[in-house]
């Protein structure tokens, strides 16, 4: 078959660029990202193998080969994993089809300088790519196990790329980078050096539970060449105690199996025994991915049995509204066999998935307690996805109420959690008085606050669709009803309003006319017109009943479908 030469897509193009341009100053990561997939494409094919008596593949020593040639200045990634085909190694490295890359180069195109650019590429990561920043040619050459002929791709990042068959590729993927010379200006070391290799892999891949092996050369003419040399020690960061392990170390765990490049902003370990023994290192990420609210976002752990990866997104470990959570659970007493199906209803994964659960929330809680800015960024990122829990899992909906905080009147930046509200309003007062919306503005603007404010009662401003539904079902705190401002009639009598029951009636009656009038002039729109004593500023405000839907949980409803 001949050679055909492909143009990458626009966005890959784009990407390659930034690569080649190399403004990422930490540019050992390549290697990690390379080791990384290859990693990846093991434990799939020995998943595959697993599933696929029929499946005629070699996994015998399923390895990570690394081989330095000094002279040709090149450095290449082997694995004898799961491999791709023709039209796969098209359709993964030609083209970009993670949706986080896509949503990386929108805003790539709205950083202005390299430095917003550099942020960026932390940020999301690039992957494959990464290898263009320390190579000027990348050559990949695969077999998919089971497949008889194998595929080399080409390119030089600028533009298009060379697809070829080929009869003779070994099972699995080799990735063979054409150095760049190294220059020190430019961060650009020489990554021919086994030092350096030896470094970047002890550093980034530690914990990678393949042997990434040194292929040895030749120490003179006619020697053997010196046995591989294992550089990782393999060891699960999982099964370790903490005080053994780097805060580095797990956050290039946490590099591996999220793919994202930021570090987490919180490492959970839970190790549990007893008659069902496993370990879980858990992660919450520093930075809410962009889908988290799509019908399509992949969530779920890692799951190991015995230190044997079995699958990725395992969903059944963790509820919904911790789907942010990052992280590897690894059972000692599951079948290598387990489906997805099995662990849905499985009693074990059930037990695990709660204890996990309070474990996630009682380190939410310490950082509430120890770290008030960690916790600040925890619950920008986080809040709107876990306050569903206060909706759906009412086992732990204390402990949810008591890491929620909200925007309230009483203060610009300030949040406060239902607890704190409770603990400053006046005895008195009958109600936990909250107003949902759209933004802070626009709630802030409206004339359903005015009376609150004019009496210096605190009212909650919650702006997220899910806040509607979980006032509804929590429902009360503390023996206080949670009560909207813009709903039915409050009478705020008891509390600083001056005119008294007779000056109310007097003025019911001065204004029954008009009032009557205005309700027939806007029978279509409105149930009533009546007079309020909530406004202080605003002529009118539209209210409610107290149990109509709310503007905003009837877009909520119908962008849900339904
Ligand atoms: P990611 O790993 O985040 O998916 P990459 O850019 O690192 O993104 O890789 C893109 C895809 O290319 C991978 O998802 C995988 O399907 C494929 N791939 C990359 N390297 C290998 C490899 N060594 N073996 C098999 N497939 C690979
Ligand atoms: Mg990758």
């Amino acid at each position: 078959m001949p050679t055909e030469t492909f143009e990458f897509q626009v966005e890959a193009r784009q990407l390659l660029q930034l690569m080649i341009h190399s403004i990422y100053s930490n540019k050992d990561v390549f290697l990690r990202e390379l080791v990384s997939n290859a990693s990846d494409a093991l434990d799939k094919l020995r998943l595959a193998a697993l599933r696929d008596d029929a499946l005629d593949a070699d996994v015998s020593d399923l390895h990570i080969e690394l081989e330095i040639d000094e002279e040709a200045r090149t450095l290449t990634v082997r694995d004898n994993g799961i491999g791709m085909s023709y039209d796969e190694v098209g359709q993964l490295i030609g083209t970009i089809a993670n949706s986080g890359t896509a949503e990386f180069l929108r805003e790539l195109r709205e950083a202005k300088d390299a430095a917003g650019a550099e942020g960026l590429i932390g940020q999301f990561g690039v992957g494959f790519y990464s290898g263009f920043m320390v190579a000027d040619e990348v050559t990949l050459l695969t077999r998919r196990a089971g497949e008889t002929k194998g595929t080399r791709w080409s390119s030089r990042g600028e533009g298009t790329y060379t697809l070829q068959e080929v009869d003779d590729a070994p099972q699995g993927t080799s990735v063979t980078l054409h150095l760049k010379p190294a220059d020190s200006d430019n961060q650009l070391h020489d990554y021919t050096s086994v030092w350096k290799i030896k470094e970047i892999v002890k550093r980034y891949s530690d914990f990678i539970t393949w042997p990434v092996k040194l292929v040895g050369e030749a120490a003179g003419e006619g020697d053997e060449p010196a046995e591989p040399e294992t550089l990782n020690s393999m060891k699960a960061l999982w099964a370790r105690s903490r005080d053994e392990v780097s805060e580095d170390e797990y956050h290039e765990l946490y590099k591996h199996i999220s793919h994202d490049w930021r570090d987490p902003l919180e490492t959970v370990q839970l190790q549990a025994e007893g008659t069902f023994e496993y370990q879980a290192l858990l992660f919450v990420p520093s930075h809410a991915p962009h889908d988290l609210f799509t019908q399509n976002f992949q969530r779920g752990l890692q799951l190991y049995v015995k230190r044997v990866f079995i699958m990725d997104d395992c969903e059944a470990l963790l509820p919904p509204y911790l789907r942010f959570v990052k992280g590897v659970v690894d059972a000692q007493d599951l079948s290598l066999n387990v489906s997805r199906e099995i662990l849905q209803q499985d009693r074990h994964i059930l037990m695990m998935q709660r204890r996990l659960t309070k474990k996630v929330l009682a380190s939410v809680k310490s950082m509430k307690a120890d770290d008030a800015e960690r916790y600040g960024t925890f619950w920008r990122e986080f809040g709107a996805v876990l306050k569903e829990g206060l909706v759906t899992d009412s086992d732990n909906r204390d402990a949810l109420l008591a890491v929620s905080s909200f925007a309230t009147t009483h203060g610009e930046d300030e949040q406060v959690t239902l607890e704190q509200y409770a603990q400053r309003m006046p005895d008195e007062q009958e109600a936990v008085y909250y107003i949902t919306g759209e933004s802070r503005q626009s709630i802030d603007n409206s004339p359903h606050v005015e009376a609150f404010r004019e009496r210096g009662i605190e009212v909650l401003l919650l702006t997220d669709p899910v806040d509607e539904v979980w006032v509804d079902v929590v429902g009360e705190f503390q023996g206080k009803r949670l009560q909207s401002i813009a709903k039915g009639e409050i009478d705020l009598g008891a509390q600083g309003d001056e005119k008294s029951e007779g000056e109310r009636e007097k003025q019911a009656e001065e204004f029954a006319g008009l009032l009557g009038w205005m309700t027939e002039q806007l029978a279509e729109d409105v149930k009533e017109v009546r007079l309020s004593s909530r406004l202080t500023v605003s002529p009118a405000c539209i209210v409610a009943d107290a149990d109509d839907l709310t503007p905003a949980l009837e877009n909520m409803y119908r962008a849900m479908g339904q």
